[in-house]
């Protein structure tokens, strides 16, 4: 059965610098999507890879004086390993030079297209960016100037390979209005429409080996032309799967998915939500089910920039301030629309503010309580507790509050559901004041130890709870939340706690669920 399978993917970023900011948003993103959708039963295969045959990589790698392979390689190796200080549970990676599945899966998508007779020679004239790797018509320039990098494109002048774009207007139209292709955030979506209700173009999906400089994968039949790199880069979603190599794999993930994810930046929708769609109608393959978009991350008020250095670096990020605390900012502080700027001050004051007063707070104070009030051992085989009524509507209701938000890309939302989870749960503790029921159980009140057992019991339950809830968003904390508090019906052990008999499971650990940050001295909790 393949309808519960769900295929989940990241752009595969240009390797012509070292991974930034940017690129940790859109990982993390879609590893939350990935661990949330195995959480729920789902089979999942959370795919990513690296763009090597850009013509960007082969100008910076000149510009470095470095053999292009070894300059492509070296950085490809320093996306790869984000997954360690990311926690990303990445379940393949496919990298478009030297994986033996792309040349062949491309070229197969060529001639798949070809067959089709949607591929034809023309000569063209045209505005090209290096750096966006597209032709841009006059009206979209911003001044003359490449909307995305500022810079003029310079006129190209040849014959290409183009793809009949314009064949497939009414059917991407359909899919997208149809929801077939579901297109989030909505205003991306209408963006799109618009776009095509415009007409589509014939694009060129080739260039000459020469401008090329030989970099790239020849056109099958044509070996003075280079299949144009977003051809080449759009395949690796279905080429990772098969594609022209193993076709029940790509039965499994693709054709017979019940889900087809495509996270990506605003800057590449078009790629990804006209062109690809339409290759793939070409190729007799469906399209994406949906297209999750996300907006742009600045620094310190600057666009990323390869000269930001540390101050973009995730890997330097995570090592300063760790992995949850670098995750709960790219989660919680960035908004489902919008441009946002990290700094430095607003990772550590949302960090404290959520993961160490509230969240981590609470799990210790939780603990503390039951160490304290009955030795360690969680009171079991307690019903609800009196007054908890608010904490158990939160409790119930986050579940299909973090489902309804990730179902449209919204993380903020999503962790907000989990969030008033333990909010919840530290408004209650005040409200209760476990020490004074306490105190009123050492001067011979049974109902107050009574209600206590009720509340400890209630409170680790949550814990317990916001461990799992916690699982897609910052897995390794909550590891250590579950370690600590143990799992439901674990071992029950016995003990006399001030004269009392305590019955229940044992809780564990002192020390705090996260360090405080302090923004001068970065410190590895
Ligand atoms: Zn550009």
């Amino acid at each position: 059965m393949t309808r519960s399978h769900v295929y989940l993917t990241t752009t595969i970023p240009y390797v012509n610098a070292r991974p930034h900011l940017g690129h940790a948003l859109e990982f993390v993103q879609a590893d939350v999507l990935a661990r949330h959708y195995r959480r729920r039963g789902n089979l999942v295969r959370f795919q990513t890879g690296t763009d090597d045959n850009s013509l960007k990589n082969v100008l910076a790698a000149q510009a470095a004086g470095v053999r292009v392979q070894d300059f492509v390689d070296a950085n490809a190796a320093a996306f790869v390993a984000l997954a360690g200080p990311l926690s990303l549970s990445v379940d393949d990676v496919i990298r478009t030079s030297g994986d033996p599945r792309h040349r062949a899966g491309v070229e197969r998508l060529w001639q798949a297209c070809a067959d089709a007779g949607d591929l034809y020679r023309k000569f063209y004239e045209g505005l090209y960016c290096v750096g966006c790797e597209a032709f841009y018509a006059a009206s979209e320039l911003d001044g003359g100037r490449c909307p995305e990098h500022g810079v003029r494109p310079q006129l190209v002048a040849e014959e290409n390979w183009f793809f009949r774009l314009s064949r497939y207007e009414g059917r991407l139209r359909d899919e997208i209005t149809a929801g077939r292709l579901r297109i989030e955030p909505a205003g991306r979506r209408n963006e799109v429409v618009g776009f095509i209700a415009g007409g589509l173009a014939d694009f060129s999906v080739s260039r000459s080996t020469a401008r090329a400089h030989g970099w790239g994968i020849p056109v099958p039949g044509d070996p003075g032309q280079v299949i144009y790199v977003w051809w080449d880069a759009l395949g690796n979603y279905v080429t990772a799967l098969g594609y022209g190599t193993d076709e029940a794999n790509l039965h499994r993930w693709w054709t017979g998915a019940g889900r087809r994810i495509h996270v990506l930046g605003k800057g590449v929708l078009r790629f990804h939500a006209v062109y690809w769609p339409a290759i793939l109608a070409s190729a007799g393959l469906p399209p994406p089910t949906e297209i999750l978009v996300h907006d742009y991350l600045t620094v310190e008020g600057r666009k990323i920039s390869k000269s930001a250095g540390p101050l973009v670096d995730p890997a330097a990020l995570a090592a300063d301030y760790g992995t949850d605390a670098l995750r709960w900012w790219l989660l919680r502080d960035v908004p489902r629309i919008g441009d946002t700027d990290f700094t430095r001050e607003r990772l550590v004051s949302r960090v404290n503010d959520e993961l160490v007063n509230g969240i981590g707070n609470l799990v210790n104070r939780v603990l503390a309580m039951v160490g304290r009030y009955r030795g360690g051992l969680v009171p079991a085989g307690y019903g609800p507790a009196p007054g908890a009524d608010a904490l158990a509507d939160a409790r119930r209701r986050a579940p299909a509050l973090t489902d309804a938000a990730l179902a449209v890309g919204d993380f903020r939302q999503a962790t907000a559901a989990v969030w008033a989870v333990a909010t919840e749960a530290n408004r209650y503790i005040s409200q209760t004041e476990p020490w004074r029921l306490a105190a009123a159980e050492r001067n011979g009140d049974r109902r107050a130890g009574q209600h206590l057992d009720a509340a400890l019991s209630g409170l680790v339950g949550t814990c317990r709870d916001l461990a799992g809830q916690l699982e897609p968003f910052l897995p390794d904390a909550a590891a250590r939340i579950a370690q600590r508090c143990g799992t439901p019906g674990g071992r029950v052990q016995g003990q006399r706690v001030q004269g009392q008999r305590v019955q229940g499971q044992r809780v564990q650990g002192q020390e705090p669920i996260f360090a405080r940050l302090r923004p001068s001295q970065p410190g590895r909790p």
